[in-house]
């Protein structure tokens, strides 16, 4: 087996953040906020209330000199995530100024959609490229019972309005839950087909105690019968970047995806690194290993010094997630990093 290259020798190679396998992290994921105006059962308990204290948070300063700092190192790609981002005030100045970062060439948001409809042009005037709206079920009453509120019309305005704002493609990302919206996902891909939407379908992880309970349930099956119906072709050309992979209709106009990390996971290709609302750095979000960039920052480190912190930080980026080996490992709620 080749000797694996120690970290000076690796930096010198490659000015881009390069980790022990190789993977060049060109993806950052900043989690604005952990706090949620919803419970999806999935995701968080019901009635959760443990959140991280505004003070602990990082400041959009902070986090505007740190994605500074990751472009340097060969960020182009930029998403904001939470809990639900929305819920934290005046994110549209903080896309402004990490649109105002030369090197960052797109910046998406995930989002709930409950709170999008009023801001969607706001944020594409301020310059967001693209979001992704979760959408796990049709039905009103089957919506409100996986999120605990009833909330849905919100969501479609929400959708709308980001299309008319000229956010688009508009990603749609729906968990797969099992006994709960299988028997939804054709009207789901049809909504999506008519509308322009991208429905991307997600295999449910087991992140925290929420995302375990109703067992493993992948999407081999439900891919099958959707490629029958939609008489769906598999896409060979690289189309968004990520872990999902991509199905579109005879004609082009629609495409479907599937991320399965259950099933089968793109470990090998994964690019990202996700910050969370308190500074923490997560280096896979399928295991815990992390790095405080809080303290640093607030503790007077340069940018030099930053800089090194975060190179060290990737060396510790596992191989991969363990989803299936070890699913009660990932003690953290998915609202914690985002997803
Ligand atoms: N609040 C925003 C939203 O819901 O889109 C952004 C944060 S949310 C944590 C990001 C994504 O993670 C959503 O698409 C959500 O459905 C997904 N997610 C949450 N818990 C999950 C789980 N246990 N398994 C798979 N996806 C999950
Ligand atoms: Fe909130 Fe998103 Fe988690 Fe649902 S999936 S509880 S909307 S953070």
């Amino acid at each position: 087996m080749p000797a694996i290259p120690s970290i000076a020798e690796r930096q010198e190679q490659s000015p881009v953040l390069r980790d022990r396998f190789g993977r060049d992290i060109r993806y950052l994921r900043i989690s604005v906020t952990d706090k949620c105006d919803l419970r999806c059962n999935y995701c968080m308990p019901k009635g959760f209330r443990d959140f991280t204290e505004p003070a602990a948070w990082l400041t959009y300063p902070e986090i505007l000199r740190l994605t500074r700092i990751f472009a340097a190192l060969g960020t182009r790609r930029v998403r904001i995530t939470g809990g639900e981002p929305l819920t934290r005030k005046g994110l549209p100045q903080l896309i402004a100024g990490i649109r105002a970062i030369e090197r960052v060439e797109d910046i998406s948001l995930s989002t709930n959609g409950t709170l999008l409809a009023p801001v969607a042009a706001e944020l594409q005037a301020a310059g967001l490229n693209r979001l992704n709206v979760s959408l796990d079920s049709l039905d009103r009453a089957c919506w409100a019972g996986i999120t605990g509120a009833d909330k849905l019309p919100h969501v479609l305005a929400g959708l709308e309005a980001a299309r008319a704002a000229g956010l688009g493609p508009v990603k749609v990302n729906m968990v797969l839950l099992k006994g709960v919206n299988e028997h939804e996902i054709p009207a789901v891909v049809r909504y999506c087909f008519e509308h322009g939407y991208i429905l991307r379908l997600i295999e449910e992880m087991p992140m925290g105690q929420t995302g375990s309970v109703r067992g493993m349930a992948t999407l081999e099956t439900i891919r099958q019968q959707l490629v029958s119906e939609f008489g769906l072709i598999p896409v060979t050309r690289e189309l968004g970047g990520g872990p999902a992979r991509y199905w579109e209709t005879p004609d082009g106009h629609n495409s479907l995806g599937f991320i399965t990390p259950m099933s089968q996971h793109f470990c090998a290709s994964c690019n990202r690194v996700r910050l969370a609302s308190d500074g923490r750095l997560y280096l896979c979000l399928g295991q815990e290993h992390s790095v405080d960039l809080r303290a640093p920052l607030r503790d007077g480190c340069s940018d030099a010094e930053l800089t090194a912190i975060i190179r060290q930080a990737i060396e510790l980026k596992p191989e991969k997630h363990e989803f299936r080996e070890q699913p009660q490992q990932i003690i953290r709620f998915m609202s914690h990093t985002g997803g």
